[in-house]
């Protein structure tokens, strides 16, 4: 025997060689035994298996047919239970409460796309000391003056260098571009945020989806520039230059007005594009609703602080965006439209990433996450096309492999659910345990 990996062959066969002794091959292993483990990239569940975790990543996963325990592993009994990936918010704003709120929903990663200094700093070493979530953050947006939020970046037609250079020097990881951007000057961000290496994320007013994809936004934001792409340009920017609220309240009423077959091809050719949407079907619904008091009694809404909630002042937004009690049947009329985009957007090929936008009025951190693969299966999405949305497709649009995936070397971002998500999405609200880099989460 020339080595000693042969560690379980037998110490007295070690000695008789002269080889020195290591530690056992489980030490430093958690095993997790017993689970339905749902590998996402499949779409294939194993019954009893077993998942071998060390230093925060996976080493093995298997049947417990196929994979041994190693010998001084410690073992964890998830007999009965399901293991997905930790999950992705795409798409968010959070606030310091939110960091919690969304490990316990089981959302080990969080793309914020605008806190603005210093809350960016302050989560960031929150999350870091709390062991996540993993944040990756655009700090503060970019956006064509007068900037709509006043902690945006200002871009204009010559400065797309010194805002990218700005966001940057903040330590943005990707470029939240803004309603107020024109195509022109989309262009120079996008040039100069290539130059940084730095993806752009679009929320898109006066540049339409198309033109945005084309030009090499990796991710586009809440449908956004969607029906400026098919025929309602002139209209919608119109309205976008008015106001924030303006043009959103256009944008979201238009949907109601699109023919549909226009929509389909526009959807064929985004999703040829290669870009990833993050619809945020959460917001789009619940701000649809706004005058149903249901939505205002959600279970989601027991995690938010009383203090967060009257933060939100919903009555004062909706005084600000200038709505009437006739906008939201309107906003309604378009949702199956939406719906609709998304899942040939989807059925062409395209990615979907789930983003919840919380924690803005009414929308959650974390339980925000499994309200988005509900309405992404009732917009006709099969269980598995959800779940890779908010764990694979995420982890693409951060173009991270080792992340939204149950595999040998992905980070060990893992839930246990109660419940098999493929036979009923819903079963993702039954979040038993989290474990975020091979720690567990406690509650
Ligand atoms: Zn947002």
């Amino acid at each position: 025997m020339s080595s000693c990996r042969w560690w379980a062959a037998g110490l007295a066969a070690a000695l008789l060689v002269g080889c020195r002794i290591g530690p056992p091959p489980g030490e430093g292993v958690e095993a997790l035994v017993g689970a339905t483990v749902v590998d996402v990239v499949s779409g294939r569940e194993t019954r009893n298996s077993i998942i071998l975790i060390r230093d925060g990543r996976i080493l093995a996963v298997g049947s417990r047919d196929e994979l041994g325990v190693p010998t001084g592993a410690r073992q964890t009994d998830l007999a009965g239970r399901w293991v997905v990936p930790g999950f992705i918010d795409a798409h968010a704003h959070l606030q310091p409460w939110g960091l919690a709120a969304s490990l316990a929903h089981g959302v080990t990663t969080v793309r914020d796309l605008h806190a603005g200094e210093p809350l960016a700093r302050e989560l960031s070493s929150m999350a870091r000391a709390a062991g996540g979530p993993r944040l990756v953050q655009a700090i503060a947006m970019v956006d064509a003056p007068p900037t709509t939020y006043p902690d945006a970046i200002a871009v204009d037609a010559s400065g797309a260098t010194a805002a990218v250079d700005r966001a940057a020097a903040l330590g943005a990881r990707w470029i939240k571009a803004y309603t107020r951007i024109t195509p022109e000057v989309m262009e120079d961000v996008v040039i100069a945020a290539r130059a940084r290496r730095l993806p752009v994320a679009a929320h898109l007013g006066l540049t339409d989806a198309l033109v945005a994809a084309g030009l090499g936004v990796r991710s586009i934001e809440h449908l956004s520039g969607i029906p400026e792409a098919i025929g309602m340009a002139d209209e919608l920017e119109a309205a976008h230059r008015l106001g924030f609220f303006q043009g959103w309240t256009a944008f979201a009423q238009s949907w109601s007005m699109l023919d549909t077959l226009a929509l389909d091809r526009l959807a064929r050719e985004l999703a040829a594009t290669g870009v990833i949407l993050v619809p945020t079907l959460g917001l789009h619904d619940t701000f649809a609703r706004l005058d149903d008091s249901a939505v205002y009694r959600s279970a989601a809404l027991a995690s938010v602080p009383d203090s967060a909630q009257a933060n939100w002042n919903v009555p004062g937004m909706i005084a600000r965006a200038g709505w009437t009690r006739d906008d939201f049947p309107i906003f309604r009329a378009g949702r199956p439209l939406q719906d609709r985009f998304v899942r040939t957007f989807v059925s062409d090929g395209g990615f979907v990433a789930t983003g919840t936008d919380a924690s803005n009025q009414l929308l959650v951190p974390g339980a925000g996450v499994h309200l988005e693969m509900e309405l992404l299966v009732l917009a006709g999405l099969a269980p598995l096309e959800a779940l890779r949305a908010a764990t694979l497709h995420g982890a693409t649009l951060l173009m991270a492999d080792t992340l939204g995936r149950l595999q040998p070397n992905a980070v060990a971002d893992l839930v246990v659910l109660g419940g098999d998500p493929l036979a009923d999405i819903r079963n993702t609200r039954q979040v038993v345990r989290v474990m975020a880099a091979g720690r567990w989460i406690e509650p």
